[in-house]
Protein backbone atom coordinates (compact mmCIF):
# COMPACT_ATOMS: atom_id res chain seq x y z
CA UNK A 1 0.00 0.00 0.00
CA UNK A 2 1.20 3.60 -0.83
CA UNK A 3 1.32 5.86 2.75
CA UNK A 4 -2.00 7.26 1.25
CA UNK A 5 -3.77 4.53 0.58
CA UNK A 6 -2.49 2.81 4.31
CA UNK A 7 -3.88 6.67 5.94
CA UNK A 8 -7.32 6.31 4.03
CA UNK A 9 -7.44 2.68 5.26
CA UNK A 10 -6.14 3.26 9.16
CA UNK A 11 -6.72 6.81 10.29
CA UNK A 12 -10.06 8.18 11.24
CA UNK A 13 -11.54 10.01 8.12
CA UNK A 14 -11.87 13.24 9.87
CA UNK A 15 -9.39 15.51 7.21
CA UNK A 16 -9.93 15.37 3.72
CA UNK A 17 -5.95 15.57 2.78
CA UNK A 18 -5.13 17.02 -0.53
CA UNK A 19 -2.64 14.38 -2.58
CA UNK A 20 0.62 15.34 -0.91
CA UNK A 21 2.77 13.57 1.55
CA UNK A 22 5.21 15.75 2.76
CA UNK A 23 8.72 14.32 3.89
CA UNK A 24 10.66 17.19 4.77
CA UNK A 25 11.10 20.86 4.89
CA UNK A 26 13.43 23.63 5.05
CA UNK A 27 13.24 27.31 5.67
CA UNK A 28 9.20 27.94 4.36
CA UNK A 29 9.78 25.26 1.67
CA UNK A 30 8.48 21.46 1.99
CA UNK A 31 9.31 18.50 0.22
CA UNK A 32 7.19 15.81 -0.85
CA UNK A 33 7.47 12.06 -1.42
CA UNK A 34 8.14 12.48 -5.28
CA UNK A 35 10.72 15.46 -4.48
CA UNK A 36 8.83 18.05 -6.16
CA UNK A 37 8.87 21.32 -3.85
CA UNK A 38 6.14 23.79 -2.43
CA UNK A 39 6.60 27.04 -0.63
CA UNK A 40 4.64 27.31 2.04
CA UNK A 41 1.90 29.83 2.99
CA UNK A 42 -0.07 27.96 5.35
CA UNK A 43 2.20 26.54 8.33
CA UNK A 44 0.32 23.98 9.38
CA UNK A 45 -2.44 26.20 10.15
CA UNK A 46 -0.20 28.86 11.73
CA UNK A 47 2.15 26.51 13.68
CA UNK A 48 5.27 26.80 12.38
CA UNK A 49 6.22 30.04 13.12
CA UNK A 50 9.87 29.87 12.18
CA UNK A 51 9.41 27.67 9.53
CA UNK A 52 11.46 24.31 9.06
CA UNK A 53 15.01 23.53 9.82
CA UNK A 54 14.93 26.44 11.90
CA UNK A 55 18.41 25.93 13.70
CA UNK A 56 18.17 27.80 17.10
CA UNK A 57 13.94 26.25 17.52
CA UNK A 58 15.73 22.16 16.79
CA UNK A 59 18.35 23.45 18.96
CA UNK A 60 16.19 24.63 21.95
CA UNK A 61 14.14 21.32 21.19
CA UNK A 62 16.85 18.82 21.28
CA UNK A 63 18.86 20.20 23.73
CA UNK A 64 15.93 20.13 26.48
CA UNK A 65 15.36 16.26 25.14
CA UNK A 66 18.79 15.39 25.64
CA UNK A 67 17.62 16.58 29.75
CA UNK A 68 14.12 15.57 30.12
CA UNK A 69 11.26 14.84 28.29
CA UNK A 70 8.50 15.19 30.17
CA UNK A 71 8.28 15.24 34.06
CA UNK A 72 4.47 15.78 34.54
CA UNK A 73 2.88 18.60 37.06
CA UNK A 74 4.11 17.53 39.68
CA UNK A 75 7.59 18.87 39.76
CA UNK A 76 9.42 22.39 38.38
CA UNK A 77 10.85 22.60 35.39
CA UNK A 78 12.70 25.44 34.20
CA UNK A 79 11.41 25.72 30.42
CA UNK A 80 7.62 26.38 32.00
CA UNK A 81 8.31 28.44 34.55
CA UNK A 82 10.45 30.92 32.45
CA UNK A 83 8.42 30.59 29.23
CA UNK A 84 5.34 31.91 31.70
CA UNK A 85 7.58 34.55 32.84
CA UNK A 86 8.10 35.74 29.48
CA UNK A 87 4.80 35.39 28.83
CA UNK A 88 3.07 37.62 31.25
CA UNK A 89 5.95 40.30 31.30
CA UNK A 90 5.13 40.88 27.37
CA UNK A 91 1.69 41.23 27.87
CA UNK A 92 0.50 41.96 31.59
CA UNK A 93 -1.52 39.49 32.09
CA UNK A 94 -0.36 37.55 35.74
CA UNK A 95 -0.41 34.17 35.68
CA UNK A 96 -0.54 31.43 33.03
CA UNK A 97 -1.87 28.01 32.44
CA UNK A 98 -0.56 25.66 29.98
CA UNK A 99 -2.54 23.16 27.73
CA UNK A 100 -1.61 21.60 24.57
CA UNK A 101 -3.83 22.68 21.89
CA UNK A 102 -6.16 25.96 21.24
CA UNK A 103 -9.20 24.05 22.34
CA UNK A 104 -7.94 23.15 25.68
CA UNK A 105 -6.53 26.84 26.29
CA UNK A 106 -10.32 28.10 25.91
CA UNK A 107 -11.66 25.17 28.11
CA UNK A 108 -9.19 26.55 31.18
CA UNK A 109 -10.25 30.25 30.02
CA UNK A 110 -14.08 29.30 30.72
CA UNK A 111 -13.57 27.31 33.93
CA UNK A 112 -11.85 30.25 35.19
CA UNK A 113 -14.82 32.79 33.59
CA UNK A 114 -17.29 30.46 35.43
CA UNK A 115 -15.73 30.11 38.51
CA UNK A 116 -14.65 33.81 38.86
CA UNK A 117 -18.48 34.72 38.44
CA UNK A 118 -20.08 32.31 40.74
CA UNK A 119 -17.58 33.44 43.66
CA UNK A 120 -18.15 36.89 42.67
CA UNK A 121 -22.25 36.91 41.66
CA UNK A 122 -23.01 33.91 41.78
CA UNK A 123 -23.81 30.03 39.87
CA UNK A 124 -26.37 31.44 38.12
CA UNK A 125 -23.82 33.86 36.18
CA UNK A 126 -22.45 31.12 33.85
CA UNK A 127 -23.51 31.96 30.73
CA UNK A 128 -20.07 32.44 28.09
CA UNK A 129 -21.35 34.59 24.91
CA UNK A 130 -19.34 34.29 21.57
CA UNK A 131 -19.52 35.98 18.78
CA UNK A 132 -21.49 34.56 15.64
CA UNK A 133 -19.03 32.81 13.09
CA UNK A 134 -16.29 32.52 15.20
CA UNK A 135 -14.37 29.27 16.19
CA UNK A 136 -12.91 27.82 19.67
CA UNK A 137 -12.40 24.62 19.36
CA UNK A 138 -13.85 21.33 18.54
CA UNK A 139 -14.09 19.96 22.07
CA UNK A 140 -18.06 19.58 22.74
CA UNK A 141 -17.55 22.70 25.08
CA UNK A 142 -15.59 25.05 22.84
CA UNK A 143 -17.94 23.86 20.01
CA UNK A 144 -20.77 25.05 22.02
CA UNK A 145 -18.54 28.76 22.38
CA UNK A 146 -17.88 28.05 18.58
CA UNK A 147 -20.53 29.98 16.58
CA UNK A 148 -21.49 28.15 13.79
CA UNK A 149 -24.55 25.51 13.62
CA UNK A 150 -23.55 23.41 11.10
CA UNK A 151 -20.26 22.31 13.45
CA UNK A 152 -23.40 21.80 16.28
CA UNK A 153 -26.11 19.73 14.79
CA UNK A 154 -24.51 16.22 15.09
CA UNK A 155 -23.30 16.60 18.31
CA UNK A 156 -26.44 17.41 20.69
CA UNK A 157 -25.94 18.10 23.64
CA UNK A 158 -23.28 20.02 24.06
CA UNK A 159 -22.03 21.82 26.98
CA UNK A 160 -25.03 24.69 28.15
CA UNK A 161 -24.66 27.96 28.97
CA UNK A 162 -23.43 29.25 25.46
CA UNK A 163 -24.73 31.74 23.45
CA UNK A 164 -23.79 33.63 19.96
CA UNK A 165 -24.45 37.51 19.33
CA UNK A 166 -23.42 39.28 15.50
CA UNK A 167 -20.09 40.36 15.21
CA UNK A 168 -19.57 44.65 15.25
CA UNK A 169 -23.21 44.72 16.32
CA UNK A 170 -22.76 46.47 20.57
CA UNK A 171 -26.73 47.02 20.52
CA UNK A 172 -26.92 43.31 20.40
CA UNK A 173 -24.62 42.18 22.62
CA UNK A 174 -25.83 44.94 25.21
CA UNK A 175 -29.20 43.75 24.83
CA UNK A 176 -28.01 39.86 25.69
CA UNK A 177 -26.14 40.70 28.76
CA UNK A 178 -28.77 42.38 30.28
CA UNK A 179 -31.00 39.25 29.57
CA UNK A 180 -28.91 36.92 30.58
CA UNK A 181 -26.99 36.12 33.56
CA UNK A 182 -23.23 36.27 32.02
CA UNK A 183 -19.80 34.63 32.89
CA UNK A 184 -17.78 35.62 29.79
CA UNK A 185 -17.62 37.10 26.37
CA UNK A 186 -15.03 35.31 24.07
CA UNK A 187 -13.77 36.58 20.92
CA UNK A 188 -11.20 36.28 18.18
CA UNK A 189 -10.05 39.90 16.99
CA UNK A 190 -9.74 38.78 13.45
CA UNK A 191 -11.98 35.63 12.72
CA UNK A 192 -9.48 32.97 11.65
CA UNK A 193 -11.34 30.24 10.11
CA UNK A 194 -14.56 32.50 9.64
CA UNK A 195 -13.10 33.89 6.86
CA UNK A 196 -10.57 36.08 8.08
CA UNK A 197 -12.69 38.85 9.30
CA UNK A 198 -10.69 41.62 11.51
CA UNK A 199 -13.50 42.83 14.65
CA UNK A 200 -14.37 46.78 14.12
CA UNK A 201 -12.45 49.08 16.12
CA UNK A 202 -14.88 50.37 17.66
CA UNK A 203 -16.62 47.32 18.52
CA UNK A 204 -13.72 45.79 20.37
CA UNK A 205 -13.41 48.44 22.53
CA UNK A 206 -16.81 48.81 23.26
CA UNK A 207 -17.01 45.16 24.60
CA UNK A 208 -13.80 45.82 26.58
CA UNK A 209 -15.65 48.78 28.36
CA UNK A 210 -18.92 47.26 28.72
CA UNK A 211 -16.94 44.19 30.23
CA UNK A 212 -15.26 46.13 32.61
CA UNK A 213 -18.61 48.05 33.66
CA UNK A 214 -20.71 45.14 34.27
CA UNK A 215 -17.61 42.83 35.92
CA UNK A 216 -17.91 40.34 32.91
CA UNK A 217 -14.22 38.51 32.10
CA UNK A 218 -13.17 39.16 28.46
CA UNK A 219 -11.94 36.35 27.09
CA UNK A 220 -9.68 37.38 23.78
CA UNK A 221 -9.19 33.66 21.58
CA UNK A 222 -5.52 34.91 20.10
CA UNK A 223 -5.02 30.44 19.18
CA UNK A 224 -4.48 31.73 15.62
CA UNK A 225 -3.86 35.78 15.71
CA UNK A 226 -1.23 35.31 18.53
CA UNK A 227 2.23 34.95 18.78
CA UNK A 228 3.42 37.47 15.93
CA UNK A 229 0.98 36.41 13.53
CA UNK A 230 -0.64 39.80 12.90
CA UNK A 231 2.27 42.12 13.40
CA UNK A 232 2.13 42.72 17.49
CA UNK A 233 2.43 40.30 19.77
CA UNK A 234 -1.52 39.61 20.31
CA UNK A 235 -3.87 40.68 17.63
CA UNK A 236 -5.75 42.33 20.92
CA UNK A 237 -2.65 44.94 21.07
CA UNK A 238 -3.54 46.41 18.15
CA UNK A 239 -7.54 48.04 19.45
CA UNK A 240 -5.37 49.14 22.98
CA UNK A 241 -7.83 47.05 25.11
CA UNK A 242 -6.80 44.71 28.26
CA UNK A 243 -8.63 41.27 28.33
CA UNK A 244 -9.08 39.24 31.69
CA UNK A 245 -7.93 36.02 29.93
CA UNK A 246 -5.69 35.62 26.79
CA UNK A 247 -5.78 32.03 25.00
CA UNK A 248 -3.32 30.73 22.69
CA UNK A 249 -1.59 27.83 21.18
CA UNK A 250 -0.77 27.45 17.14
CA UNK A 251 2.36 29.35 16.53
CA UNK A 252 3.04 29.50 20.82
CA UNK A 253 4.92 25.94 19.92
CA UNK A 254 6.70 26.86 16.56
CA UNK A 255 5.21 22.90 15.75
CA UNK A 256 4.93 21.07 18.98
CA UNK A 257 1.82 21.70 20.58
CA UNK A 258 1.47 23.89 23.46
CA UNK A 259 -1.91 26.04 24.61
CA UNK A 260 -1.76 28.26 27.21
CA UNK A 261 -4.24 30.39 28.91
CA UNK A 262 -2.88 33.83 30.18
CA UNK A 263 -4.90 35.07 33.16
CA UNK A 264 -4.68 38.58 34.17
CA UNK A 265 -5.25 40.44 37.50
CA UNK A 266 -9.64 39.65 37.87
CA UNK A 267 -8.91 35.78 37.87
CA UNK A 268 -5.34 35.22 38.43
CA UNK A 269 -5.68 33.29 41.51
CA UNK A 270 -9.35 32.02 40.59
CA UNK A 271 -7.84 28.67 39.54
CA UNK A 272 -6.69 26.78 42.84
CA UNK A 273 -4.90 23.60 43.19
CA UNK A 274 -7.31 20.91 41.48
CA UNK A 275 -9.32 23.03 39.59
CA UNK A 276 -7.58 22.14 36.34
CA UNK A 277 -5.04 20.19 34.99
CA UNK A 278 -3.30 18.46 32.04
CA UNK A 279 -0.56 15.45 32.28
CA UNK A 280 1.18 17.04 29.02
CA UNK A 281 0.60 20.92 29.60
CA UNK A 282 3.85 22.80 29.55
CA UNK A 283 5.70 19.81 28.50
CA UNK A 284 9.45 20.75 28.89
CA UNK A 285 10.35 20.18 25.64
CA UNK A 286 7.34 22.15 23.93
CA UNK A 287 8.22 24.99 26.48
CA UNK A 288 11.73 25.23 25.62
CA UNK A 289 10.67 25.18 21.78
CA UNK A 290 8.58 27.99 22.55
CA UNK A 291 10.86 30.14 24.28
CA UNK A 292 12.79 29.86 20.95
CA UNK A 293 9.94 31.41 19.27
CA UNK A 294 8.73 33.76 21.95
CA UNK A 295 12.13 35.27 22.15
CA UNK A 296 12.28 36.30 18.66
CA UNK A 297 9.26 38.09 18.53
CA UNK A 298 10.82 41.40 19.07
CA UNK A 299 9.75 45.16 17.68
CA UNK A 300 12.59 44.33 14.75
CA UNK A 301 11.05 41.08 13.81
CA UNK A 302 7.15 42.30 13.98
CA UNK A 303 7.86 45.15 12.00
CA UNK A 304 9.13 42.74 9.38
CA UNK A 305 6.06 40.72 9.47
CA UNK A 306 3.54 43.80 8.98
CA UNK A 307 6.26 44.69 5.85
CA UNK A 308 5.74 41.27 4.29
CA UNK A 309 2.08 41.55 5.24
CA UNK A 310 1.79 45.02 3.24
CA UNK A 311 3.88 43.30 0.85
CA UNK A 312 1.35 40.50 0.20
CA UNK A 313 -2.02 43.35 0.27
CA UNK A 314 0.04 45.25 -2.50
CA UNK A 315 0.82 42.80 -4.89
CA UNK A 316 -2.46 40.85 -4.47
CA UNK A 317 -5.12 43.82 -4.06
CA UNK A 318 -6.48 44.65 -7.37
CA UNK A 319 -4.96 41.94 -8.97
CA UNK A 320 -7.28 40.07 -11.67
CA UNK A 321 -9.12 37.65 -10.23
CA UNK A 322 -8.72 39.21 -7.00
CA UNK A 323 -12.16 40.62 -5.28
CA UNK A 324 -11.03 41.56 -1.87
CA UNK A 325 -8.34 41.19 0.54
CA UNK A 326 -8.42 41.42 4.21
CA UNK A 327 -6.25 40.37 7.66
CA UNK A 328 -3.92 42.00 9.35
CA UNK A 329 0.06 40.92 9.33
CA UNK A 330 0.82 37.47 8.23
CA UNK A 331 -2.33 36.56 8.57
CA UNK A 332 -4.55 37.09 5.25
CA UNK A 333 -7.41 36.21 3.39
CA UNK A 334 -8.64 36.32 -0.27
CA UNK A 335 -11.52 36.84 -2.05
CA UNK A 336 -10.84 35.14 -5.41
CA UNK A 337 -13.40 34.73 -8.21
CA UNK A 338 -12.90 31.42 -8.77
CA UNK A 339 -13.78 28.89 -6.66
CA UNK A 340 -11.17 28.74 -3.78
CA UNK A 341 -11.20 25.08 -3.62
CA UNK A 342 -9.87 25.42 -7.55
CA UNK A 343 -7.40 28.37 -6.62
CA UNK A 344 -6.17 25.99 -3.65
CA UNK A 345 -5.41 22.91 -6.12
CA UNK A 346 -3.82 24.97 -8.82
CA UNK A 347 -1.68 26.38 -6.61
CA UNK A 348 -0.81 22.70 -5.55
CA UNK A 349 0.24 21.75 -9.26
CA UNK A 350 2.57 25.41 -9.46
CA UNK A 351 3.93 24.09 -5.96
CA UNK A 352 2.69 26.59 -3.50
CA UNK A 353 0.35 25.31 -0.64
CA UNK A 354 -2.08 27.15 0.46
CA UNK A 355 -5.15 27.15 3.56
CA UNK A 356 -9.00 28.51 3.02
CA UNK A 357 -11.25 29.51 5.36
CA UNK A 358 -15.12 29.56 4.36
CA UNK A 359 -14.75 30.89 0.44
CA UNK A 360 -11.55 32.58 0.89
CA UNK A 361 -7.71 31.66 0.45
CA UNK A 362 -5.95 32.09 3.84
CA UNK A 363 -2.52 32.87 3.89
CA UNK A 364 -0.48 31.92 7.10
CA UNK A 365 3.34 31.55 5.80
CA UNK A 366 5.66 31.18 8.34
CA UNK A 367 7.09 34.69 10.25
CA UNK A 368 10.03 34.11 9.37
CA UNK A 369 9.30 33.57 5.48
CA UNK A 370 11.93 34.79 3.27
CA UNK A 371 11.29 37.52 1.20
CA UNK A 372 12.36 35.42 -1.58
CA UNK A 373 9.99 32.80 -1.14
CA UNK A 374 7.01 35.20 -0.09
CA UNK A 375 7.61 36.62 -3.28
CA UNK A 376 7.31 33.50 -5.77
CA UNK A 377 4.41 32.08 -3.49
CA UNK A 378 2.47 35.42 -4.32
CA UNK A 379 3.05 35.83 -7.81
CA UNK A 380 1.92 31.88 -8.23
CA UNK A 381 -0.99 32.87 -6.44
CA UNK A 382 -1.38 35.71 -8.40
CA UNK A 383 -0.85 33.76 -11.77
CA UNK A 384 -3.28 31.28 -10.87
CA UNK A 385 -6.16 34.12 -9.68
CA UNK A 386 -5.80 35.35 -13.11
CA UNK A 387 -6.49 32.42 -15.08
C1 LIG B 1 -7.41 26.62 15.66
C2 LIG B 1 -8.23 27.42 16.60
C3 LIG B 1 -8.72 26.88 17.79
C4 LIG B 1 -8.55 25.41 18.14
O1 LIG B 1 -7.23 25.05 18.30
P1 LIG B 1 -6.83 23.49 18.40
O2 LIG B 1 -5.36 23.52 18.69
O3 LIG B 1 -7.15 22.88 17.06
O4 LIG B 1 -7.63 22.90 19.47
C5 LIG B 1 -9.37 27.70 18.67
N1 LIG B 1 -9.57 29.00 18.39
C6 LIG B 1 -9.12 29.57 17.25
C7 LIG B 1 -9.33 31.02 17.01
C8 LIG B 1 -8.45 28.80 16.31
O5 LIG B 1 -8.03 29.35 15.17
Amino acid sequence: MTISELDKKYVAGTYNRFPVEIVSGKGSTLTDSCGKEYIDMGSGIGVTAMGFGDEEWISAVTEQLGKVQHTSNLYYTEPCAKLASMLCEATGMKKVFFANSGAEANECAIKAARKYAAEKKGSEYYTIISLCNSFHGRTLTTLAATGQEHYHELFQPLTPGFMSTPANDIEALKALVSSVKTAGIIMECIQGEGGVLPLEDGFVKAVAQLCKDEDIILIIDEVQTGNGRTGKTYAYMHFGITPDIVSTAKGLGGGLPLGAALLGEKVENILGFGDHGSTFGGNPVACAGAISVFSRLTPEFLEEVKAKGEYVFETLSGAEGVESICGKGLMIGIKTKKPVGDVISACIEKGVLCLSAKDKLRLLPALNISLDELKKAVDVIKEVCSE
